[in-house]
């Protein structure tokens, strides 16, 4: 059975293309506030609650309505701002069909208040259904108008169900006004919820539209910022802006166009633009734009969609091609000069957050956050895995990685069984000094017992056995890793005297400051092999890694003295090759009157197999019978000494000098999670550092700030 064909009620179809034209709150401030710019205002205040859905209040100081037009300000097609179609093709105003305020009445209560220049007071009317309720009343008021919308979509069952979160209805309603302000600098705009004392977005008069960014968008943006400008009068467009230098990038992109004052998407233009930026910007992040186009009215056509939000004009094509050319030749020119300022910035600067709205200048987190504010200069990085110098450096590839990755180092069990006690006959003496007791390892203190009388645990700190807390590995054989624990069960106690001594040294010339800051710190990042950089509360150190690591490698030499793991070599190294490598080493500062390389490489050998007993003992260094090494004193976990260095160890260990130095393959990750690590336990820092430069206080945050707002 046909159905029967009726007229729909006028009230229903209204009330379907208010649907449409008002979606959301934030479209009905966007068409209040154009019909404030519109009346010329210089101010506009905005204030809201929850999300706008129960209340709106758009006041400005424009010129306000008559008193005789109140009656039908509210009905669909009724505007002050266009009389004929012809007129149109000419329209220098946001609104020419009077269909905003209509379609707000029609899905919500509307309250206008207003005052004409030459009128003696201001009136009042109350509006449902694009009609006024009652007469308009007389009231008190400023020259300008007031416009209240309550209970928007109170009559829209669906869309009110639809629009649920109050907050992100907000988060729109700022992103509209703050656009509008920025596009509007020279009229002050502001945002807040009912009863808040602070707004949300605010700009000033006399601001200018780089203060807005700065003020809506923050610093990061606004100090990034190239202004942009390139006209064309055969296509009939004008075009300026700003937009952010190859220095800045987002995750998402933040694009504000306006053609012919109007914000708009362009979906075909942000692509045109975004395509440019592709070859400046890191993959997958995104620039800030903010893009005014001027085109003449007659090419563009705006009435193409209920909310405007679209726009199409005549040779589309052609304008964006020049726009992104210009684009492109704004941000090649700005490229190199700036990028070097900004690569040298500490990390803290936060680039990578979404669009931010709220503001920095109003910050209204301040006065409503109350106590627990803390200001950037305060800021204090307390996870080194934040953000790190790293990234702010190109990826090198390292020219050192091949090779040295392949040796491998068996991590063996701790100190040797009691059964293998020296035999030698130098040793003697020494080794009556040395006891096995029985200990958990991880009780065990190694600054020495307090029984001694020499080192009290105050003087020394409590310092742990390295192997126990590192969360690194390197190798992925786990059980091994286990059973290295496993088999160092006990501690030999050391009771030699000039052991005891050099730990009490140690000890004694311990700066208790510095050694906080070793153990607090977080590290920023490596700045060269020997030097690198850590933060400590708000300051800034350089910190010489080779002094530091010098220094403890010595004091756990002597900490752990007798006590070393080992570092078994995969392939054993034969050492007479070692030795003769490192003869041949300029380095080793070999002349003829030496004798032959040959000779002095077998006196080398003989003379470390001789000593096979004490250098396993007390140093973990382990030789076999065929004068191969097989073992290296395992001084902290997961370090390997650089074993290029390994030919040079051997000969000054048989000709009484100190090793060298580091340089291998991983040694950014080394000095990070192995060195610096170990510094922040196990390193008591002599006083000297502090003065000799070998830990420098580079900066301090809240002295940066100080310098930085005089600029
Ligand atoms: P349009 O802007 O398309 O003309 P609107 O429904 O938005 O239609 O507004 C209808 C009319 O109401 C406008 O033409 C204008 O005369 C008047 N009006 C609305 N808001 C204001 C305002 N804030 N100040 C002065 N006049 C206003
Ligand atoms: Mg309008």
């Amino acid at each position: 059975m046909a159905g029967v064909i009726r007229r729909l009620d006028e009230a229903v179809v209204n009330r379907i293309a208010a649907g449409e034209v008002i979606q959301r709150p934030a479209n009905a401030i966007k068409e209040m506030i154009e019909n404030c710019l519109d009346a010329k205002s210089t101010s506009i205040q905005v204030v809201v609650k929850e999300g706008g859905l129960k209340f709106i209040q758009v006041q400005d100081n424009g010129c306000g309505i008559r008193k005789e037009d109140l009656d039908i300000v509210c009905e669909r097609f009724t505007t002050s701002k266009l009389q004929k179609f012809e007129d149109l093709a000419s329209i220098s105003t946001y609104g020419f069909r009077g269909e905003a305020l209509a379609s707000i009445s029609h899905v919500a209560h509307v309250t206008v208040t207003t005052k004409t220049a030459d009128a003696k007071c201001a009136f009042r009317a109350t509006y449902s259904d694009g009609k006024i309720k009652a007469p308009p009343k007389p009231c008190a008021g400023n020259q300008g108008t007031q416009i209240t919308v309550e209970d928007l979509f109170y009559n829209v069952n669906t869309r009110r169900k639809a629009l649920k979160n109050p907050n992100e209805e907000y988060a729109k309603i700022l992103e509209v006004v703050s656009r509008y302000a920025i596009h509007n600098s020279g009229i002050s705009f502001s945002v807040k919820k009912q009863g808040d004392t602070v707004s949300d977005v605010r700009t000033l008069s006399n601001a200018s539209t780089v203060d807005n960014i700065r003020a809506i968008f923050g610093n990061a943006v606004s100090r990034e910022l190239i202004e942009v400008g390139c006209e064309d009068a055969n296509l009939a467009f004008k075009m300026k802006g700003y937009i952010t230098n190859a220095n800045y990038s987002v995750k998402k992109c933040i694009f504000l166009l306006f053609i012919n004052h109007r914000l708009v998407e362009s979906a075909a233009m942000r692509k045109a633009i975004e395509t440019v930026y592709a070859a400046y910007l890191p993959k997958s992040t995104h620039p800030f734009l903010y893009l005014s186009l001027e085109i003449a009215p007659q090419n563009v056509d705006v009435n193409v969609h209920p909310t405007k939000h679209e726009v199409h004009f005549l040779h589309e094509d052609s304008i964006l091609e020049r726009v992104q050319q210009h684009v492109e030749s704004k941000l090649l020119g700005s490229n190199s000069s700036r990028m070097y300022f900004t690569q040298t910035l500490l990390p803290g600067a936060d680039c990578s957050s979404s669009e931010v709205v709220k503001s920095a200048a109003n910050s209204s987190v301040v006065t409503k956050g109350g106590s627990d504010k803390v200001y950037a200069h305060q800021m204090v990085r307390t996870d080194s895995r934040e953000q790190k110098l790293d990234a702010f450096l190109q990826p090198v590839s390292n020219p050192l990685s091949a090779g040295t990755t392949e040796v491998t180092a068996e991590v063996n069990a701790g100190p040797p069984e009691g059964a293998e006690r020296p035999q030698d006959a130098e040793m003697e003496e020494v080794s009556d000094l040395v006891e096995m007791v029985d200990v958990q390892e991880d009780t065990v203190k190694p600054g020495g017992p307090s029984e001694s009388g020499r080192l009290s645990p105050e003087t020394v700190p409590s310092r742990k056995r390295p192997r126990e807390d590192m969360d690194v590995e390197l190798e992925k054989d786990d059980t091994r890793k286990d059973m290295t624990a496993a088999c160092t069960p006990r501690r030999r106690i050391i009771n030699l005297t000039s052991v005891l001594t050099l730990q009490e040294e140690i000890s004694n010339q311990a700066h208790a400051k510095l050694q906080e800051m070793l153990h607090e710190h977080s590290f920023v990042g490596c700045v060269s092999p020997q030097w690198a950089l850590a933060q400590y509360q708000t300051k800034l150190y350089l910190l010489n890694t080779t002094k530091l690591s010098q220094e403890l490698f010595y004091q756990i030499l002597i900490y752990d003295f007798a006590n070393f793991g080992v570092l078994r070599l995969s392939e054993p190294a034969p050492l007479y090759e070692l030795s003769m490598l490192a003869l041949e080493d300029p380095e080793s500062g070999w002349t003829e009157e030496d004798g032959p390389k040959e000779g002095l490489a077998e006196y080398i050998v003989e003379f470390l197999k001789r000593k096979t007993e004490m250098l396993k003992d007390y140093f973990s260094l382990e030789i076999d019978e065929e004068g191969n090494l097989t073992g290296l004193p395992l001084l902290i976990d997961n370090y390997v000494p650089p074993l290029e260095g390994l030919p040079m160890f051997i000969l000054r260990l048989a000709t009484e000098s100190e090793e060298s130095e580091s340089g291998s393959t991983t040694w950014k990750w080394t000095v990070e999670h192995v060195l610096y690590k170990a510094f922040r336990t196990h390193l008591l820092p002599p006083k000297h550092f502090a003065e000799d430069g070998n830990i420098l206080q580079l900066a301090n945050l809240p002295d940066l700030y100080k310098v930085f707002e005089r600029c």
